[in-house]
């Protein structure tokens, strides 16, 4: 099952921001900047580590640092809220997500060929050739399921 920092994470890496503090900086460049992202007083520090501390479902992101995040990186906020959801209601059934990059049926990947579609049950036409990347999310997340054929 893929956690709600989970998610955040693989649409951080597939934006390319590989550190949280890349992500930060774009934020900071966003017109908007002034009014949301950086709440009085809060330091650049303490932005990175509240991400952080989202990646790591610590603390959940509120609605309106996710419309900022979706300014940055691609994500779908509905499927944000679905997999807080699920933290409360295991039963509730997941929503479709490719387990390598985090895209959905709402927010596919845009390739030389188009939108991707899905490979398999959990996992993108972008993705199905297994890129280096890809293998070292895998070693983060050591429980991610593995298409078939591809296990190490
Ligand atoms: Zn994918
Ligand atoms: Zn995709």
């Amino acid at each position: 099952m893929m956690s709600p920092g989970q998610y955040l994470r693989l649409r951080r890496m597939a934006g390319d921001f590989v550190y949280l503090s890349d992500l930060v900086d774009a934020l900071l460049r966003l017109p908007e900047r002034r009014v949301p992202v950086r709440p009085a007083g809060w330091t650049y520090l303490q932005l990175v580590e509240r991400l952080a501390r989202a990646e790591s479902n610590d603390l959940p992101l509120e609605e309106l640092h996710l419309a900022l995040l979706g300014r940055v990186i691609a994500l779908d906020t509905k499927i944000y809220r679905a997999l807080l959801a699920l933290l409360d209601d295991p039963d509730a059934s997941p929503p479709r997500i490719c387990w390598v990059c985090g895209c959905s049926d709402h927010d596919a990947c845009h390739t030389a060929g188009g939108t991707c579609a899905w490979a398999s049950a959990n996992l993108c036409t972008a993705c199905q050739p297994l890129t280096i990347t890809a293998r070292v999310h895998l070693l983060d997340w050591p429980d991610a399921p593995l298409p078939e054929g591809d296990r190490p």
